[in-house]
């Protein structure tokens, strides 16, 4: 039976290559300081429903929310066989947290859904700049959809259910639970595949609408907006006729309410940042017995380093 997959993707800054500039002075990421990435168990969970999709048929759809440089990560998905993809970019999308942030996507699901219901949504666990793993869980809550964390294999889907093994930390738990569902995928799932040099030639002029306009501003810095604007749509549409036009859409197009997006629907509020350096000054073996253990927290509560 073939199955309706959704992707969720996110471009992220490459946080193992911190050089000196990737922190402002007030405390914030510099992001444009840091390589930009496909996070990395969002590979691991396209690579799953990529298997599914081989396996039992049906549609892989990729989507991310983000600035228009995030339409990097969606050519990475079609040239590892991604079936389409979709940039989710909007400017009142901007200082969203991970509340908005699952709010919109889960809009933006239910939008792939109108053409065909959709039967599942694969994400990476974490991202590694967020790093909170609450946009999945919350994403399947405004779906209210059944979830699955932690996701190592998918063992089967069949008959309207998903059979699945998670990593529970302490050991593996096999379970059950039917479609549609959200699951989470995590680096000990399926090996990413490398992308396919048939398919990067066939990819790499693919452009969202919001290239484009990147584009034109960079190659007509002196051209008024209606000019631009003109060229854009004849670039567009050459894009279309050629299917080499990555679809965008807005917080209108999925039917998005504003109050729930962007900073007025982002109820976490940053207090403080806070720039942690850990000097590490050497090291201590503790030995793995009852008395080494109970030596040591006791020195970390003298120190106050716990209690
Ligand atoms: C007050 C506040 C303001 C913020 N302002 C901004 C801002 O202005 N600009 C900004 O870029 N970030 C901003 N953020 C960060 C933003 O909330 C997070 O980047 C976002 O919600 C994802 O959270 P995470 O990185 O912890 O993802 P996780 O929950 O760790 O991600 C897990 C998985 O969810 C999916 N996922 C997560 N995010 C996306 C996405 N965008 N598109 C598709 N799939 C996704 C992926 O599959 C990913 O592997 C802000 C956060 C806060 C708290």
């Amino acid at each position: 039976m073939p199955y309706n997959l959704v992707v969720l993707v996110k471009q992220v800054p490459d946080t193992k290559r911190i050089t000196g500039e990737a922190m402002r002075d007030d405390g914030t990421v510099n992001r444009s300081a840091l390589p930009a990435v496909f996070n990395p168990e969002d590979l691991n969970a396209l690579e799953a429903a990529l298997r599914l999709r081989e396996s039992c048929g049906g549609r892989v759809t990729v989507l991310t929310m983000g600035p228009p440089q995030a339409a990097e990560v969606l050519r990475a998905a079609l040239e590892r066989g991604a079936d389409e993809a979709v940039l989710l970019t909007d400017r009142r999308a901007a200082a969203s947290d991970t509340l908005a942030t699952s709010y919109i996507l889960s809009c933006a699901v239910r939008r792939v859904g109108q053409t065909e219901p959709v039967d599942m949504v694969l994400c990476g666990r974490q991202a590694i700049d967020g790093d909170t793993a609450q946009v999945p869980p919350q994403t399947a809550e405004k779906l209210g959809w059944p979830q699955v964390t932690y996701v190592e294999a998918i063992e089967a889907v069949d008959g309207g259910r998903l059979r699945a093994r998670r990593n529970t930390g302490e050991g593996v738990e096999r379970l059950e639970c039917p479609l549609p569902c959200l699951i989470t995928v995590t680096d000990q799932g399926p090996e990413p595949r490398p992308a396919s040099a048939k398919r990067i030639m066939a990819t790499k002029k693919c452009r969202a609408p919001a290239e484009v306009e990147t584009d034109l501003r960079a190659e007509m810095p002196e051209a008024d907006a209606e000019a631009r604007a003109a060229q854009a749509r004849r670039r567009t549409d050459a894009l279309a006729a050629r299917g080499r036009l990555i679809p965008q859409w807005n917080l209108d197009d999925i039917g998005a309410d504003l109050a729930w997006c962007g900073r007025d629907g982002s109820p976490t509020k940053v207090k403080r940042i806070q720039s942690v350096v850990l000097a590490a000054t050497g090291f201590k073996r503790v030995e793995p017995t009852e008395e080494g253990v109970a030596g040591m927290v006791h020195e970390l509560i003298e120190d106050h380093t716990i209690g």
